[in-house]
């Protein structure tokens, strides 16, 4: 299989590594496993095990194959190791929208990151109890070039979106060195 657009005799196929960040508790596994298996888990713990899971993407007519990587719970003890950011192409860069302390940490995952960014508000179906409003993610996003997309992995809005824009993002780059 080709690494990150090999070719093969049936046409391109490609490979996108795209990691999830975030603090603890933010809804990322579930964000990844409501994407890739459409499941929700109301009683996940801390992340154990699963290091990625790869869900096919078809934009305009290819077949994407976007490689999502989960912090196997690394971020509750220490910064994320650079091992997890080799080779990414995308980052979701994810916040609980009922927890301030978790939009006030986006800065501090921001650094020194180069790919293509989504900022994700997550658990938007718990209005009732919002700390961040949405034209603060908004605003922080426009400051930061990042796009934006609040969701929800228990009712599922906006999850296959937010990643999908990413992987268009990543694609249209691509296609742009190629070009
Ligand atoms: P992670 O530590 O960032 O991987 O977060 P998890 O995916 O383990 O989720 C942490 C907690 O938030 C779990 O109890 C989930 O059930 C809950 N959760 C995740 N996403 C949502 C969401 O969109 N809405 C609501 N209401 N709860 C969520
Ligand atoms: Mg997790």
């Amino acid at each position: 299989m080709g690494q990150q657009h090999g070719e093969e005799s049936g046409g391109e196929e490609y490979l996108f590594k795209i990691v999830l960040i975030g603090d603890s508790a933010v809804g990322k596994s579930n964000l990844l496993s409501r994407f890739a298996r459409n499941e929700f888990d109301s009683n996940s713990k801390a992340t154990i095990g699963v290091e990625f899971q790869t869900q096919v993407v078809e934009i305009d007519g290819k077949e994407i194959k976007a490689q999502i990587w989960d912090t196997a719970g690394q971020e509750r003890f220490r910064a994320v190791t650079s091992a997890y950011y080799r080779g990414a192409v995308g980052v979701l860069i994810v916040y609980d929208i009922t927890r301030r302390t978790s939009f006030d940490s986006v800065k501090r995952w921001l650094d020194e990151l180069t790919m293509a960014r989504m900022l994700v508000g997550n658990k938007c179906d718990l209005e009732n109890i919002r700390d961040v409003s949405v034209e603060e993610g908004k605003d922080l996003a426009e400051e930061e070039s990042l796009f934006f997309m609040e969701t929800s992995a228990l009712d599922s809005t906006n999850v296959q979106t937010a990643f999908e824009v990413v992987i268009r993002e990543i694609y249209n780059n691509l296609s742009k060195k190629i070009l």
